[in-house]
């Protein structure tokens, strides 16, 4: 089956459903799906050459796999990246990147807001092989600025970040990150290709979990790192082949076929999201909203110019409440007076899901340590799908206007 060789500048939209492996000799219209652990080589010379690295060519699943390779290859173009590798999960994706770039006695600085478990892997596991790490506040460059060692190899955020919606300046942190000879890594999991490119304002890494927007409809667990074709290369695949942090062959089609539909589920699931953001804001039960789309967030003009003029589909806000048992009371009642929102901490789902961060998500950090991340026991995170709006609005009306009755 001969292919026909894509244009060189095609739309994001086209890239989407287009850039794939080559198709089989059936010529399939949608992508098949190579469900096989190893490969027939054609004769042991070849074998020898592949296994050498001397021949293009699969051999066994842990190292690649076309239906992994077609995921790969769509995501990198999504991205702007040279490269991709696919991971297990979106942890998987950053244990290869650590694993790839740090060895011990080097210096990691990573925002205080990044996903939890990222924490407790760059402080806890890599800490114990003689990792160090600092954490500084996600928004106020100085911060990183000042965390500068001479031994710092790896400047890491997250943005927006969860379940807060704190932007970062991508560009500023990696005029920090390269003037310190240091590498930039953006986990874009939060804003999908779709909306934000952080490579195209310097960063050299991007982490996704393929387990939310990419696949979008919460059925798989997968993760990627996109870079150059150099690190990956060099630093990457030889941790991927003898760590075996692989993507399966078939998560990998689930997320190839999810990221089909990725640009216009953003685009409806942030416009879902600023509708119940803006709705949210007007009723008097609701102490503070936290939504990039909104003018009232601290970064608002940023992230609109970061994220494509779109504020993304999590929406968190804070319930008016008098003291922290009394928030925890009326959150849980909110919650469980929905009927339609899913009560999970997932998210990028279609489906809508609400959370108690404080309880869930960021239930094994201490009290203080949420008092100082913001993360009150009235807060509740949306994670806003494609329903329709008005039904979401309705769901949390519920238990928002018989608070009283609770007091
Ligand atoms: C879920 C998530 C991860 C981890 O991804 P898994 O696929 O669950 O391993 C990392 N970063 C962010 C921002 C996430 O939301």
């Amino acid at each position: 089956m001969t292919k026909k060789k894509l244009p060189d500048s095609l739309h994001l939209d086209t890239l989407a459903v287009r850039v794939a492996v080559e198709k089989s000799q059936f010529g399939e219209n949608s992508e098949a799906l190579y469900l096989t652990s190893s490969f027939v080589q054609p004769n042991a010379e070849s074998a020898a050459r592949r296994f050498a690295g001397e021949e293009e060519g699969y051999t066994y699943s842990r190292f690649t796999n076309p239906t992994v390779t077609s995921m790969e290859q769509r995501l990198a173009a999504l991205e702007g990246t040279e490269a991709c590798i696919g991971t297990s999960s979106g942890m998987a994706a950053i244990t290869l990147m650590c694993m790839g770039l740090l060895k011990a006695g080097d210096h990691v600085i990573c925002s205080q807001s990044v996903f939890g478990s990222t924490i407790r892997l760059i402080a806890g596991e890599f800490g114990k092989f003689g990792v160090q790490s600092t954490f500084v506040s996600q928004t106020d460059v100085a911060q990183w600025r000042e965390a500068i060692q001479p031994n710092t190899r790896l400047l890491f955020a997250e943005t927006p970040s969860n379940p807060l919606t704190e932007v970062c300046d991508i560009k500023a942190l990696a005029d920090v990150a390269h003037a310190a000879g240091a590498l930039l890594a953006v986990d874009n999991c939060f804003c999908s290709p779709a909306l934000q490119r952080p490579v195209k304002l310097g960063a050299d890494l991007i982490i996704h979990s393929g387990t939310k927007y990419l696949d979008g409809q919460g059925r798989v667990i997968a993760g990627a790192l996109c870079t150059t074709r150099k690190l990956i290369d060099e630093k990457f695949m030889p941790v991927m082949r003898s760590a075996g942090l692989t993507l399966s062959a078939f998560n990998a089609w689930v997320v190839l076929k999810g990221m089909e539909t990725l640009s216009i589920r953003m685009k409806a699931q942030s416009d879902n999201a600023l509708a119940l953001a803006t709705w949210l804001e007007a009723q008097p039960r609701v102490k503070r909203v936290y939504y990039p789309g909104l003018a009232s967030h601290p970064q608002h003009a940023l992230a609109m110019q970061q994220q494509s003029g779109l504020g993304g589909a999590v929406v968190s806000f804070d319930v008016e409440a008098a003291e922290p048992v009394q928030a925890r009371k009326f959150v849980f009642h909110v919650i469980d007076s929905t009927s339609v929102c899913s009560i999970t901490a997932n998210l990028g789902d279609t489906k809508t899901t609400i959370t108690h961060p404080a309880s869930t998500s960021h239930g094994r950090i201490t009290e203080a340590q949420r008092q100082a991340a913001g993360i009150g026991q009235g807060l509740i995170r949306v994670a806003v799908g494609l329903e329709n709006i008005e039904d979401i609005k309705l769901d949390l009306t519920h238990g928002l206007s018989t608070l009283d009755s609770m007091a």
